[in-house]
Parts: structure tokens; sequence; C-alpha cells
């Protein structure tokens, strides 16, 4: 069953059309990546979903349901601007939001700990709000999404504001979610993170999608391998070799991106000619090329 089904939605301010004719659908139990550009849409994309902006044609089904707020209970937002009563204290806070999403007082409660903890937040539970660095209001926030066990998780940038650490510890809670069988769209522009996590991708630029499917046939259908060197002695072939359109040098290092149609074969013979080859491997793209390489494909005049 389809947990999300988008069909051709547009959204327009005043003369300005942010969201494009799109049409989607997201299975249950999916890793979603919502991407795109800044201003491709994205947010708007995610509230017209929350039923926070009402598009102007088209049809949107959120678990079965066409009015998203009878679902409520079920879904978790953490919405891209980050609001939370400021003199509240933390414990408090969650507890009402917990409450807000019709979850018993008690059970509440103990989830509350068990967040704070795996978190490490707990001796801040008396503390308001306010005393909060940044990244701890984020993950505080994060928290009362996911509080409830939603069905469905939309995570409108889950990783801003987060240290390497937190986004780490933010990241195994996700996967957690999905291996339990819950639906997630978040949307970032951490290509690393959307390249470990998302088992399918949704690019947009301009309120349109410009590439979708699963990741792993997008990169098999990139069509294009990158080439990684290890090697000793002299770097001269990278700047020979006609089989190279460009390259990131680094040191006893270097990863290739060949030219149309290149011989890798040929390549290895050229480096050989100056330097001893540690190592020679054919790698897919990175999910940062293909973001870079579609966005600027479908904005020539960049
Ligand atoms: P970012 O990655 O920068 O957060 P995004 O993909 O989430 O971008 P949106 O916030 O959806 O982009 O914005 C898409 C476009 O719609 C932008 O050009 C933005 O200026 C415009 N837009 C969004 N909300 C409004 C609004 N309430 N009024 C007018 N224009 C808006």
């Amino acid at each position: 069953m389809s947990t999300l089904l988008v069909e051709n939605i547009n959204k327009s301010f005043g003369n300005f059309q942010a969201v494009k004719d799109l049409s989607f659908s997201i299975e249950e139990g999916t890793m979603f990546g919502l991407l795109g550009p800044n201003g491709a849409g994205k947010t708007t994309t995610i509230r017209m979903i929350m039923d926070i902006i009402i598009p102007d044609s088209g049809t949107i089904s959120v678990l079965g349901n066409n009015k998203p707020r009878e679902v409520n209970d079920f879904i978790g937002y953490l919405p891209e601007e980050r609001g939370l009563y400021r003199k509240m204290k933390v414990g408090e806070l969650l507890l009402f939001m917990a409450e807000l999403k019709t979850m018993k007082r008690k059970e509440a409660k103990k989830e509350i700990n068990d967040w704070l903890e795996r978190l490490d937040l707990m001796e801040w539970k008396n503390k308001k709000v306010e005393e909060l660095s940044k990244g701890m209001q984020q993950k505080l926030q994060f928290i009362g999404t996911i509080l409830h066990k939603p069905k469905l998780l939309i995570l409108d940038e889950p990783f801003m504001g987060l240290d390497p650490i937190n986004t780490d510890i933010v990241r195994n809670i996700m996967l957690e979610f999905k291996n339990n069988g819950t639906t997630i769209i978040f949307s970032t522009h951490l290509m690393e993170n959307a390249e470990k996590l998302c088992e399918q991708i949704l690019l947009i630029d301009h309120g349109e999608i410009i590439l979708s499917g699963k990741l792993k046939d997008l990169k098999k259908d990139f069509g294009k391998m990158n080439v990684i060197i290890e090697f000793e002695g002299e770097d001269s072939f990278l700047k020979e070799s006609k089989q190279i359109k460009s390259y990131d040098n680094f040191g006893n290092y270097v990863e290739i991106k060949l030219v149309e149609n290149a011989d890798s074969q040929e390549l290895l013979r050229d480096a050989m000619k100056s330097a001893e080859i540690r190592k020679f491997e054919l790698v897919q793209p990175s999910l940062h090329e293909i973001f870079v390489e579609t966005v600027q494909k479908s904005n020539p005049a960049n």
C-alpha cells in the first residue's frame, strides 16, 4: 500500500509557481529522500502533504486518507521552522507534545525518559527550553516528533544544526524506525547522509521532478563510473591521459572522472607508464555528483 500518494499538485504564490504538477508515491516502510537545491519547492511540498498549505490543484492521500489531519496521531512531523515553547520546561514540553498525539501519560513519561537519556538531554529535563543550545533544541524537537512512534515520519532537514556525533545518533534512530516499518520522508542538503539512508529519492528543481527512483538504479543508470587510483611515483599521467575529464588529486590517491566513452584500461596503461599502481578501482558515482550534474543539466544557463 502507498503510505503517501501525491497526484499532480500545483502551488503558486502570487505569480510565482513554486510546485508544478508534481506526482509521486511512497510505499510503506520506505526511506525516501526529498532533495533539491535551495528554493526547489521541498518545504512547500512537505507543507502541502501536512495540510498546512492547500495545493491550487491536485490531490494528496496520506495513510490512505485525503485529510491528513484525521491521521495526525500516526504522523510525526519535524517542520523546517523549529518552534518550541521557550518558557516551558523540557520534560513538560515533551509531555505536552505527547498528549497532542493522544499518548497515554504513563507511557509518554517512560518514553520521554528513555529518549532524553538516549539523546543525552536527561540533565536538562527540568530546565527551560530557552536555556538549551540550538542543537539541543533541535534534538528536543526531534524527540517530540518520534515519541508517539508514528507510522509516517516527515522530517524537514532533520540534521540541521547537529554536530557529527548527534547527526549519527539521529541517523541511527531514523534507521531503527525504518527497520520497524515506519515510512520516512526527509529533506536534506547533506548528500552523504541521503546516500547512506535513502532507498528512494526524488530530486526536484524549480518545483519539478528532475530525477526520481531507487538510488541503486539511479546510480546504475547514471552510466558513468569513476576511477580511484592509489599510486606511488609520478602523477604526470593525470595531465597526459586522454581518458580523463577531471580529477581530485589527494597525493597518493586520486579520484578521476572519465571522458565520455572512456577506455579505463587505456587509463591504467597510461598511469603505469609513470607510476606504480597500488589500487585501481571503478566506483559508482556519489549521490553528490549525481545531484550536481543533474541540477546543472536542468539549468543549462548556469
Ligand atoms: P530550501 O532548501 O532553501 O529550504 P526549499 O526547496 O524548501 O528550499 P521552498 O521553501 O519550498 O524551497 O520554496 C520554494 C519557492 O517558493 C521559493 O522560491 C520560495 O521563495 C517560494 N515560497 C515559499 N513559500 C512562500 C510564501 N509563503 N510566499 C511566497 N513565496 C514562497
